[in-house]
């Protein structure tokens, strides 16, 4: 865990908190506490520097307060969140990410998995049946595989850098923390099912 938060930039903060704590936490709650100490030290200098205007100061205002809100404040669902295709055609013009984000390469490994009838619905499956841990395994194993983790989604600590580049209508930032969810929650499940 430490080694994780030295990665993330949380030192301080993360080695103030009880181990006891953090063993209580599933992977998702712990990553949203270390992007959350990840956003309190870097998105003030960097929303700064980051794209001007009020339409890009409302995107950062909303993928801060939530990551799924459109420009009008309405909550907006990403295309991950509804099982249905990111439309990244892979211009690399949001690239490249200051983290280690592949940004395209996420995309086209899950629409890959979309395509083929591989993600699984954590909503409305029966997480004990032989076709959901098809899906989910195989979904787990292909991402691992294309994407290494240190260019994974939820490497994206939410800077903003690339929140106004893609002009075809990704909104990056939440597609790959719905991206996160959906890997975080494929992962818990293997976990209470080893
Ligand atoms: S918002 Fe996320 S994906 Fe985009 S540049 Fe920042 S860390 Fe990388
Ligand atoms: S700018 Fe948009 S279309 Fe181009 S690689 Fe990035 S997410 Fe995909």
């Amino acid at each position: 865990m430490l080694i994780f938060a030295k990665e993330w930039g949380g030192r301080a903060e993360m080695s103030e908190m009880k181990n006891e704590e953090m063993r209580k936490m599933n992977r998702r709650d712990w990553l949203k506490v270390a992007a959350g100490m990840v956003v309190a030290a870097v998105a003030g200098p960097l929303v700064k520097g980051s794209p001007s205007g009020s339409d890009g100061a409302a995107r950062q205002a909303a993928a801060v307060t939530g990551g799924g809100a459109s420009v009008s404040g309405r909550r907006k669902a990403g295309k991950i969140a509804l099982r249905e295709m990111v439309g990244c055609v892979e211009c690399d013009a949001c690239m490249p990410c200051g983290y280690g984000v592949d940004i395209p390469g996420n995309f086209r490994v899950y629409n890959e998995l979309l395509a083929e009838g591989m993600v699984p619905d954590v909503e409305r499956e029966d997480e004990t049946s032989g076709e959901f841990r098809r899906k989910a395994v195989g979904f787990l194993r292909r991402y691992d595989r294309s994407v290494a983790d240190r260019h994974q989604s939820q490497r994206c600590v939410r800077c903003f850098h690339c929140v106004n580049e893609c002009r075809h209508g990704v909104f990056i930032v939440t597609e790959l923390a719905e991206l996160t969810a959906l890997t975080d929650a494929l992962r818990d499940w293997e976990c209470r099912v080893r």
